[in-house]
Parts: C-alpha cells; sequence; structure tokens
C-alpha cells in the first residue's frame, strides 16, 4: 500500500466526512511520492503524519442579534495548521459552504503556499458559516464583533495573523480589527488587509490577481510565448477575478468573461473592467446587469447549465483562469476547454479543478499553474504588510509591486527547477508541492518533534 493510501485511510477513520480535505491531501500526497520514496528521513520523523494533523483547530459559537431583534447562531473556526516556518498565516472565509473539511483543506495547501514564497510565515486557515449576502452594515459589524470576541484570544502580530478571503474584505477586517484593539488595547499588526489609512498595504487588494497573471505570464514566457494577445477566460467576479482581469488587459490580453454564483458573462469586444468594477464593488448587484449597458454581450445563468459543466469554460479561449471557488472546473469543463484549443490553466482560486480535470489537463500537456504557487501573491503581499507594520513604515504601490514581481518569479523558478529536478519538466503541481514541503519539513526535522 502507498503512503497515500494509508494516510487518507487513516483521515477517513479519524476525520470523518471531510471529503475537500481529503482531496487537497491526496493530491499533495501522490505528487510527493518520488521524494518519499527515496528519502527515508521524512518517514523516521514521521512527517507526513504530522503535517496532516492541524497544531490546534479552534471552533466557536457566534451569536449576533439581526436587525430585526433576532438572535442568530453560526460556527466560527480557526485552524492553526502548521507553525514551523513561522507565525500561523491565512485568511478568514464568511461563506454559507464553511465547515470543518472547507476550513482543514484550505488550511492545509496554504502551509506549502506559504512556504513557497519564501517568507517565515506557517499555514492557518479560519471563518464561519454566516452568509453576509443581503445582511446591513450593522449586521455584519455585530458578526464581526462576536466573531473576534472569541478569536482575539487566539492570534497575535506573532503567532497567528488572519487575512481576508471570500466574504471578507476591508470592511470586515475593519470591523474585526477594531474589535481585537477594543479587547486588547493594543494597535499592532494583527490582521491584514487593513485600510492603507491604518497599517494596510498599498497593492495587497490587487496582489493574488496580479500575482496569478506574472505567474501565467512566466509559464508562457517559459513556452517562448506570452499573454499578449490571448483569449483568457476568467471566472469570478471578486478580489481575484477583478485584478487578474485589469493586469490582463494591461499586458494587451482580452478577458472575455466574468462569473459570479448566479451567472456567467461573455464579451468578445473583451470584459469593460470599469463596469464590473461598478457593478461588483460599488453597487453589489448580479452579473445580469451588466445587460443594461453592453447588449451584445451574452449572460447565461448557472442553472442553465445544469449537467454540462459551467458555462464560462465552454468558450474559446487560449488560456483559462478559475478564480471563483473550489471545484468549479470538472473533467466535462477541462474537455471542453481542450476541444477549444486552450494552452494554459492556471488556477486563481484555492483547488478550482478537480482532480479528473487536472488530470485531463496533464495527460494533454496543457500548461498547468496550481493555485498553491499561482495565487501565493496575495499572502506574500500579506506578509509584506506584516513587515511594514512591525517597522512602522509603509511602502509606495510601486515598491510593493516590484517586490511582489520577484517573489512570482522565485515561486515559478522554484516549482518548474524542482518539477525539472524530480523528472517531471513541466510537472509545476509536482514541482510546488515537493519544493513546498522541503522546506516546511526541514524546519519541522530541525525543531524536533513538536
Ligand atoms: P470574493 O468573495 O471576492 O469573490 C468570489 C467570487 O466568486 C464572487 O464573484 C462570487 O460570486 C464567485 N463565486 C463564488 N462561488 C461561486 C460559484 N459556485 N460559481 C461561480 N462563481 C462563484 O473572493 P476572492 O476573489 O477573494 O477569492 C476567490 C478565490 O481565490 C477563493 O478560492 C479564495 O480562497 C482564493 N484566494 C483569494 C485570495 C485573496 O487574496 N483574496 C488569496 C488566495 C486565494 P458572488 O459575487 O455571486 O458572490
Amino acid at each position: 500500500m502507498s503512503y497515500t493510501h494509508d494516510t487518507i485511510y487513516y483521515l477517513k477513520q479519524s476525520s470523518p466526512a471531510q471529503c475537500e480535505f481529503y482531496q487537497a491531501v491526496e493530491e499533495v500526497l501522490e505528487s510527493l511520492e518520488p521524494l518519499l520514496e527515496h528519502d527515508d528521513q521524512y518517514r523516521k520523523h514521521a512527517i507526513i503524519e504530522r503535517m496532516v494533523e492541524p497544531e490546534r483547530q479552534i471552533m466557536f459559537r457566534v451569536p449576533w442579534v439581526d436587525d430585526n431583534g433576532n438572535v442568530q447562531v453560526n460556527k466560527g473556526y480557526r485552524i492553526e495548521f502548521n507553525s514551523a516556518l513561522g507565525p500561523y498565516k491565512g485568511g478568514l472565509r464568511f461563506h454559507p459552504s464553511v465547515n470543518a473539511s472547507i476550513m482543514k483543506f484550505l488550511g492545509f495547501e496554504q502551509i506549502f503556499k506559504n512556504a513557497l514564497t519564501g517568507l517565515p510565515i506557517g499555514g492557518g486557515k479560519g471563518g464561519a458559516n454566516f452568509d453576509p449576502k443581503g445582511r446591513s452594515d450593522n449586521e455584519i459589524m455585530r458578526f464581526c464583533q462576536s466573531y473576534m470576541t472569541e478569536l482575539y484570544r487566539h492570534i497575535g502580530a506573532t503567532t497567528d495573523v488572519p487575512a481576508g478571503d471570500i466574504g471578507v474584505g476591508a470592511r470586515e477586517i475593519g470591523y474585526m480589527f477594531g474589535q481585537y484593539k477594543r479587547l486588547t488595547g493594543r494597535f499592532e499588526g494583527v490582521l491584514t488587509g487593513k485600510s492603507t489609512l491604518w497599517g494596510g498595504s498599498l497593492a495587497r487588494k490587487e496582489a493574488t490577481g496580479y500575482g496569478v497573471v506574472y505567474f501565467a505570464e512566466h509559464m508562457m514566457a517559459y513556452q517562448n510565448d506570452s499573454l499578449k494577445g490571448k483569449k483568457c477566460l476568467v471566472s469570478g467576479a471578486g478580489n481575484v477575478a477583478i485584478y487578474a482581469i485589469e493586469k490582463l488587459i494591461e499586458l494587451d490580453a482580452i478577458p472575455l468573461t466574468c462569473s459570479d454564483s448566479r451567472g456567467t458573462i461573455y464579451h468578445e469586444q473583451g470584459i469593460d473592467l470599469a463596469l464590473l468594477k461598478e457593478i461588483k464593488q460599488v453597487r453589489g448587484d448580479s452579473l445580469e446587469t451588466y445587460l443594461k449597458t453592453h447588449k451584445d454581450a451574452q449572460y447565461t445563468p448557472v442553472n442553465d447549465y445544469p449537467e454540462n459543466g459551467h458555462a464560462v469554460w465552454h468558450y474559446e479561449g487560449d488560456a483559462a483562469f478559475p478564480c471563483a471557488t473550489q471545484n468549479e472546473l470538472t473533467q466535462k469543463d477541462a474537455k471542453a476547454l481542450l476541444k477549444n484549443n486552450v494552452k494554459l490553466v492556471t488556477e486563481g482560486a484555492n483547488m478550482p479543478c478537480d482532480q479528473a480535470a487536472i488530470d485531463t489537463f496533464i495527460d494533454a500537456k496543457v500548461a498547468f499553474g496550481p493555485g498553491k504557487a499561482a495565487n501565493a501573491g496575495g499572502v506574500a503581499t500579506s506578509q509584506l504588510e506584516m513587515s511594514q507594520n512591525a517597522s512602522m513604515q509603509s511602502w509606495s504601490f510601486e515598491q510593493v509591486d516590484k517586490r511582489l514581481k520577484i517573489i512570482m518569479e522565485n515561486i515559478f523558478n522554484s516549482a518548474n527547477g524542482t518539477a525539472k529536478e524530480y523528472g517531471h519538466e513541466g510537472n509545476l503541481i509536482l514541482g510546488a508541492n515537493i519544493a513546498g514541503f522541503k522546506r516546511v519539513a526541514q524546519a519541522m526535522i530541525e525543531q524536533g518533534v513538536v
């Protein structure tokens, strides 16, 4: 029996019904096999057994009162997964789908992603099964305050530094920071993604989406090509998707699509970024309203694609950027993309392609950039925010963007070089997993059995 099989079997017994978590662990362990086969030290130190068990899992009740005076209760989480390389670092997600499995898959991925950045940050993730959609500002504030009233005792600028994720942007970070400060009396860099008025870093908001495109540009350059003039299919219409689209336009690529949880927009002329920002960042509206301005665009509601996959992947394009959520690109979608001659897939979201879709791309030798490498620009810039907070400085947009570019180049070179070293040239999943793993494992060995 393989290491992967034994570990998944064990996890199914010890942590039942956590499908997304098993999926993430399986993907990592399968790509570590060339390393584990030849290097006994990891087995000797029980590195895998320790790595798949979070150092600490915090779960708690989040009670709050809605605008009608009704008491609501949500479930809050913080998974402190691995601190071998530094303080736990990873976002908070507020979405009704949040559960222990989603939290653990995201936390596990974060360990390797953070290691790949080369920066001193461990891996963690948190959130709540709270749905911010349709809630008033006051309700969001009361929820955030209640969430922080429990979380504050577990986090700190040198121990655990959460950031945003789906459903958690600058507004939520502001409310949580305010409550942390009120409870502790300390103004410190305990959260990242803060407003630039009071400790946030310039370019943090743009960093994940920009970083995804910088990474894709390196993938293209490796094939002696570039993104210039390429038709790009992007999913999502949130933080990652919007700034990926912005950078694609800057590089003269043509983003043709975006999507939200209700439907997909396809615009042959290229997505109108100013309108997209207006719809999502100002009005908080559905993408369907894009048609009011651009009658020549197409809108496909989610329910029109019940069995055939997701509309966004069924258009013709040279490159695909899944930037919405986990498992949003399935094997059916992958086959449609191949039929339309896609040359590159770069993940902006965490685990947006399911395993069958990834296998389809790898078999077809499509260049594939895994999220844990390609979207690491966000967390890397969060760490730059921590550095600025600790030294009481604030750097210019250009300074941060320049560092982000260097970090993305290093991540690409590290994943690409490691894949080559292990005889799998071009397999960036294997390269990213092995490179990230080796850094964390070495730190764990040096720190003893803890
Ligand atoms: P946002 O909440 O800003 O945006 C998410 C977008 O995806 C929204 O437009 C949402 O639609 C859409 N969406 C959600 N579920 C679905 C679905 N099932 N089908 C189609 N669209 C959907 O989140 P982010 O952009 O911050 O995060 C996106 C992904 O990137 C996540 O996987 C996150 O973990 C990952 N990530 C984010 C980082 C960051 O810095 N923000 C860093 C690294 C990774 P709607 O508008 O209708 O809600």
